[in-house]
């Protein structure tokens, strides 16, 4: 497998240190908002890397919640993300975190990304943290201002590797201006940060530096390590995160450890919208249930999301949405007669076989999923192919681009329930999986609702009761 490791700048082949366990982090969610659909297209990419590597690699994959400590400005000012909704929305910055978090999931499940192996939570990982900024203070790489403790970056001489110097500088010319008087230099960033004195913060804590919370780039660093030990295989997230947040993990990691924190960085680029960049902050931002209001299956923006490189901008469009539902119907409706000529029988030949290995070297060319999907679309109008042949290596295909090939939703004048089409994919989703006791529970649910479901070669179909 090939990836394009930003670190050297080139597709590097990939070797794992261990070809027992491939350990990778993902930088996960700041819950105090939904997730919106440029976040979702970075996990969109996460899970194609961690489908792939499986097809060869038995994966540890931790994704951190930042449910603390995420400033709203990178340069250690503003406030925390999480106090600030505590505000918006009068809740406690607890109960802000556990609903946004469990949305996140939904979100997540519903765009059939695989989930990690770990989720750390912030708040459980204090601990880590503080042992790892108190060693950082041990190896005389911190310093301590009237806000809190800071990483003094000229102390770490590669502080520039991931970026490169160029962009180093420009953002140091640029934050200059804003430097508070106490930061020694303007890349310095707080590893943890002091309550302010005339305010009882919701989440703080007790430290060796005073009571307070930390600071967002140390959460990484400290769970990684945690989990998947002081070097990992992959580290990933978007394109956003390289300058400030990745560089700083690196900094404050390998001058703890002395040992290489990453081995291939992996990035995803922007979704973004004509009118520019998407961002939570900034209010600008779709949702997956917008998305679903106006009729969208959520599949149908994963499909979206394949047919566009990771490393190229998406642009997001109604028009671009309404073609990717429309291609995935269709496609979804040759599988199903595939399925039906091959009398429901996958056939595993050579030819099946040689498909297969396409598809997967596709996949191994730094995620070409471009290039995997087409290949499922020359596939089922292929005429060399036999129904079986077809059947195996689109059932194959569709263990990575987890489009649900073979469901065929039903054609009806009248809509089905939104909660009604819900239920009817994750019972797909559990009859793929062979789970007939879930199956039996969620057909029984559907009925609830008021819809009788049969399974026939073409996939579930509903009736009104
Ligand atoms: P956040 O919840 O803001 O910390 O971001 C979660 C993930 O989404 C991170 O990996 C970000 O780099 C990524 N991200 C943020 N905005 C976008 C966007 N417009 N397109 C793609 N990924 C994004
Ligand atoms: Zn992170």
């Amino acid at each position: 497998m090939y990836l394009y490791n930003t670190a050297t700048r080139h597709k590097d082949e990939f070797k794992p240190q261990n070809e027992k366990q491939v350990t990778m982090y993902c930088c996960g969610p700041t819950v105090y908002n939904y997730a919106h659909i440029g976040n979702l297209r970075t996990y969109i990419f996460e899970d194609l890397l961690a489908r792939t590597i499986r097809l060869h690699y038995p994966l540890k994959h931790v994704m951190n919640v930042t449910d603390v400590g995420h400033l709203v400005s990178d340069a250690d000012d503003g406030e925390d993300k999480m106090e600030v909704a505590t505000a918006r929305e009068g809740k406690s910055a607890w109960d802000i975190a556990k609903f946004y978090e469990a949305k996140f999931w939904q979100d997540y499940d519903a765009l059939h990304c695989s989930r990690p192996s770990v989720i750390s939570r912030a708040t459980e990982h204090i601990k880590e943290m503080i042992a790892l900024v108190k060693t950082l203070e041990e190896k005389g790489y911190t310093y301590r201002t009237s806000d809190g403790i800071y990483y003094d970056t000229s102390k770490f001489p590669r502080y520039d590797a991931l970026v490169g110097h160029a962009r180093i500088s420009g953002l140091q010319g640029g934050a200059r201006v804003e430097m508070s008087d106490e930061k020694r230099n303007p890349t310095d960033f707080a590893l943890w940060k002091f309550s302010p004195k005339d305010k009882k913060r919701q989440m703080e804590w007790d430290s060796p530096w005073g009571v307070g919370f930390p600071g967002w780039h140390i959460e990484c660093s400290a769970m990684a390590m945690k989990y998947l030990g002081h070097t990992l295989d992959i580290h990933c997230g978007g394109i956003d995160h390289v300058t400030i947040h990745h560089t700083n993990e690196i900094a404050q990691s390998e001058a703890a450890t002395g040992e290489k924190y990453v081995n291939y960085w992996v990035h995803g680029e922007f979704l973004i919208l004509r009118s520019g960049k998407m961002s939570k902050s900034g209010g600008t931002f779709v949702t997956l249930d917008v998305l679903r209001e106006k009729g969208y299956e959520p599949l149908a923006y994963r499909y979206l999301c394949l047919g566009a490189h990771y490393r190229t901008q998406l642009e997001f469009s109604y028009e671009s949405m309404d073609s990717a539902a429309k291609s995935l119907k269709n496609l979804r409706a040759l599988c199903s007669q595939v399925r039906t000529a091959a009398q429901n029988r996958a056939q595993q030949t050579d030819k099946s076989r040689a498909w297969k290995e396409k598809f997967t070297a596709a996949m191994e060319d730094d995620l070409n999923a471009p290039k995997a999907l087409a290949l499922a679309w020359e596939a089922v109008r292929n005429a060399e192919l036999t129904p079986g042949e077809k059947l195996d290596f689109l059932q194959f295909a569709d263990t990575i681009l987890a489009l649900d090939l073979f469901v065929q939703p039903e054609v009806s004048s009248e809509p089905l329930p939104e909660e009604v089409t819900r239920l009817l994919e994750e019972r797909a989703r559990a009859r793929a999986a062979k789970d007939w006791k879930k199956s039996d529970e969620l057909r029984d649910a559907i009925a609830q609702k008021g819809y009788v479901v049969k399974d026939t070669p073409k996939g579930q179909q509903t009736e009104k009761k």
